[in-house]
């Protein structure tokens, strides 16, 4: 079998960080130019910084800038063109606005929308052949049908709708919130031989199918699943459940505001997003410390927090955006599939990260050490907060469901033993009670991980 499809090959694969880096200077100078010369925003925080676009030669430089837009910021900036532009899309549009050709927005639910998915006709003809790329890397290519599952529904894939066109496979979109019936009936009729959602919801079709449909998810015969929007099949148990219930390879994709697109390869062990193309942004090359912003060097085995920044994007460019991803980067061939590029496991998001005893712990690996023990647990807990994040007075609390019936002492050796293996794995012994099946709330999107206590 082919392990790797291609649609685009970049000319970055197999290059060392130094090479790809010079070879992509150029492209971060006119970048940095074009931004500081059409953005009243960007303009504003070279100035604040105390910097001149003209001092940024090489990636060496951009690291040494400062954050310069968060979440946070960027609603701002929206609201700011709103109100003295006429226009949603921020300050730091640098393309006139009658030039935009796609915008989308993941968000919407919570908080006020962004509009960071706006782009003009070239920024979509420059994405959408290594969108396609990605894609066909899960063996996605002619007449394959994709069905997207997610909140907000078309909004939270419309630049991936590109991609896949060129692949000429036909898109079909269901806005989550029309309900897991209603999605299933949808899957029944269309006969989709990809699905896209994310895995938290993967997981809870597998329940809901068979009460439905009357068959179970491996009866919808799908040649692949494509999961995004939190961690997931990174979990061997995720993963593993997954595969064996759809009876098809799983695939983890992303491209958080539009960059970094990234992607698992085929393996049977998750070897992280291969970044497919470093041409993009200069995201897998731009890590700072959650907490104190600092630089982190991009070694093997990195941990920090991914800085955006455009290398070709006429719309809404990024320069410097933290959008909160914290990821852990690999630099050798990944072994399954020979990809030499970077590759990157997604550890949590920096709002997620807490201290507990002067240690950053992330969610996602608490809930990994948990997850160890499927099938005694449901796979559902929660992160008990009796304070708001992130510093956590010791011990970390856990609610974690259990399967079956357990008597008093029993529930007590399964606490024991999940404490006694998050405390193996992350050095802190948390404070774990046990709630039956079913008790804690399921979400269609992201499963939250804090039970927010002190609200
Ligand atoms: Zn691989």
């Amino acid at each position: 079998m082919t392990k790797r499809f291609s649609y685009y090959e970049s000319e970055m694969e197999g290059l060392s960080i130094a090479e790809i880096e010079s070879r992509l200077a150029p492209s971060l100078q006119k970048q940095i130019g074009y931004c500081y010369a059409n953005s009243t925003f960007y303009k504003r925080k070279f100035q604040e910084a105390g910097a001149d676009p003209k001092d940024i030669q090489t990636f060496d430089d951009l690291r040494k800038l400062p954050v310069f837009m968060t979440k946070e910021d960027e609603r701002a900036c929206q609201e700011e063109s709103r109100l003295e532009q006429g226009h949603p899309f921020g300050t730091h549009v640098c393309a006139p606005v009658e030039d935009l050709y796609l915008t989308g927005t993941t968000s919407g639910t919570t908080g006020v929308p962004t509009f960071t998915y706006t782009f003009t006709k070239n920024d979509l003809d420059f994405l959408a052949p290594r969108l396609a790329h990605r894609l066909a890397l899960c063996g996605v290519g002619k007449g394959d049908r994709g069905l997207f599952f997610f909140t907000l529904g078309i909004y939270a894939t419309t630049m991936t709708l590109w991609g896949l066109r060129l692949l000429g496979a036909l898109p079909i979109d269901i806005d989550a919130r029309a309900g897991t019936e209603t999605f299933l009936k949808f899957a029944n009729l269309t006969k989709p031989t990809f699905l896209a959602c994310t895995p938290s919801l993967a997981l809870y079709l597998i329940d809901k199918c068979p009460k439905f449909l009357g068959y179970p998810v491996s009866e919808l015969k799908l040649k692949g699943l494509l999961t995004t929007g939190e961690p997931g099949i990174q979990d061997p148990n995720i993963k593993q459940k997954l595969e064996e219930a759809y009876q098809c390879p799983s695939f983890d994709y992303w491209s958080p505001a539009g960059h970094a697109p990234g992607v698992s390869c085929g393996a049977p062990l998750y070897q992280g997003l291969h970044a497919v193309a470093p041409e993009v942004c200069t995201s897998y090359f731009d890590l700072i410390d959650p907490v104190t912003q600092e630089p982190v060097p991009l070694e093997h085995g990195a941990v920090g927090q991914m800085v955006h920044t455009s290398l070709h994007r006429q719309a809404c460019p990024l320069v410097k955006y933290a959008y909160g991803d914290v990821v852990q980067i690999s630099l050798d061939e990944c072994p399954w599939c020979g990809f030499k590029g970077i590759r990157a496991k997604l550890v949590g998001r920096a709002d997620d990260m807490l201290i507990v005893k002067g240690v950053n712990v992330y969610p996602a690996a608490v809930k990994a050490e948990v997850m160890k023990f499927q099938p005694r647990v449901t796979g559902q807990m929660r992160i008990v907060l009796d304070a708001p994040p992130p510093r956590v007075e010791p011990p970390l609390k856990l609610k974690v469901e259990y399967n079956g019936q357990l008597a008093g002492a029993e529930q007590n050796g399964l606490a024991e033993r999940i404490a006694q293996a998050v405390h193996d794995s992350l050095r802190l012994r948390p404070e774990v009670s046990l709630t039956p099946a079913g008790t804690l709330p399921r979400s269609t999107s992201k499963t939250p991980v804090f039970e927010k206590a002190y609200e």
